[in-house]
């Protein structure tokens, strides 16, 4: 047997999950068994029906929300001083994760990260009172919100924005449309994005509101081929008091990037709890599914693509793990985060390909067990920074 090296032994890393984020995913995971599932077998008619009731499904997730706010698991990511636990980002990653794994469509309402409808940690850069006049049904799930950058003219390049915000008296004077905005038919309240500095723009230019419902007007939804329709939304001549500014005024760009990190260490955890899902589902139907008079994972065509997804699947899982922990350590991982933006939902995408050719008709059938969660990845390379946004940030940090 070979000696143990001394050198460096007392610095082994260590990639254990904690023993109480352990205890939290199996609570977790009973919750969504006990709660979620029966739920979300009783719709699989609604939602494959030619025309699925939209509200019907919006009010399952809401009753799936509100639980599990009761439960402590939908804001748990946020400071207990809020109503959160303080779950840390690694611990989020694994509920989101497992949200995700179990391939049920309501699973992940009721972990809020990484979707825009639950309390964003942007508001904690409120002023006290007006946060805490919002938070508490946020977190409770009683409220909901959206976060409005996106405008027709900018996507991509935000910094492009048009709405702008005017002092005007005690506060600031909103002019503007965007579109593509998650939640924006349901949202009580949202994040705005706009110029109040054309010239520094993404240098100071850009400022952060909070803008209660009331002071915009809702455009029409966009239904996209994913199951996440998002719509447009109009402010004309919307107000806000000058406490409504998150941050500083022309922080917004900055205030926003402080919490893309986390952000993307989420959205990586769906992607790969959605991989997870689609091998788990492949691995099953290579099992049990026969031809030529021997299951079809005998065939190596068919298994060699699976042992791929593994192989991805672990690589996703550290790349996803490891900048949580940056973020927890109090890292700015800017360039992991894009990392695992990219690589994740780009692989995601290829296992849950797989996984649908290795079911053959099955796999193409709206109500079969993975075309859903396909066009549901496909969606996730377009949004929160697309691919190749995510590709320009890796090559600049190549320093091309
Ligand atoms: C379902 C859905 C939900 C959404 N939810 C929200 C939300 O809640 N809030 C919000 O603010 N926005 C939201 N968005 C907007 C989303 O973030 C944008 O669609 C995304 O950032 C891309 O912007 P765009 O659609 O304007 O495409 P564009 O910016 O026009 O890009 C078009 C194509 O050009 C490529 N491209 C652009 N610039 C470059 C470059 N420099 N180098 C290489 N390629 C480039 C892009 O990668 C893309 O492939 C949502 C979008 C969808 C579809």
């Amino acid at each position: 047997m070979a000696p143990k090296p001394s050198l460096g032994q007392t610095e082994l890393m260590d990639f254990s999950i904690p023993e109480e984020l352990t205890a939290l995913r199996a609570s977790f995971a009973a919750f969504l068994e006990r709660e979620v599932r029966p739920l979300d077998e009783s719709l699989q008619t609604e939602y494959w029906s030619e025309h699925p009731d939209r509200e019907v499904i919006h009010d399952a997730a809401q009753r799936i929300r509100l639980r599990s706010a009761q439960e402590g698991f939908y804001a748990a990511y946020l400071p207990e001083e809020v109503g959160g636990q303080g779950l840390s980002t690694l611990g989020t990653a694994l509920l989101v994760e497992d949200a995700a794994r179990t391939g049920m469509r309501l699973a992940l309402a009721a972990i809020s990260p990484p979707n825009p409808a639950g309390p964003s940690p942007l508001l904690l850069r409120l002023p006290t009172h007006v946060r805490d006049a919002w938070l508490p049904a946020l977190v409770s799930a009683e409220k909901s919100m959206c976060f409005a950058l996106t405008e027709p003219e900018a996507g991509s390049d935000a910094q492009a924005i048009r709405t702008t915000a005017v002092k005007d008296g005690d506060g600031w004077r909103i002019n503007g449309h965007k579109h593509y905005i998650t939640n924006a038919e349901h949202a009580d309240v949202a994040i705005v994005f706009a110029v109040t500095d054309a010239e520094k723009r993404a240098a100071g230019g850009i400022t952060a509101f909070l803008v209660p419902s009331d002071q915009f007007r809702r455009g029409s939804v966009q239904y996209t081929h994913a199951d996440s329709h998002p719509a447009e939304l109009f402010f004309d001549d919307a107000w806000v008091a000058d406490d409504h500014v998150i941050g500083e005024v022309g922080t917004g760009f900055f205030t926003a990037m402080e919490f893309l990190n986390s952000g993307r260490a989420h959205i990586g955890a769906q992607a790969l709890g959605l991989a997870e899902y689609c091998l788990d589902v492949a691995i099953a139907h290579a099992q049990s599914r026969t031809a030529f008079g021997k299951p079809i994972g005998k065939f190596q065509s068919v298994s060699f693509p699976l042992a791929d997804s593994k192989a991805d699947i672990e690589a996703m899982r550290w790349l996803v793990y490891h900048l949580a922990w940056e973020v927890d350590r109090g890292d700015n991982p800017m360039l992991d985060a894009s990392i695992v933006k990219y690589y994740c939902t780009e692989k995601a995408y290829t296992v849950a390909d797989r996984a649908l050719q290795t079911l053959g008709g099955m796999g193409l059938l709206r109500e079969g067990p993975v075309e859903r969660v396909l066009r549901h990845l496909r969606m996730l390379r377009v949004v929160e920074g697309s691919t190749s946004i995510q590709q320009l940030v890796i090559s600049r940090g190549l320093g091309l």
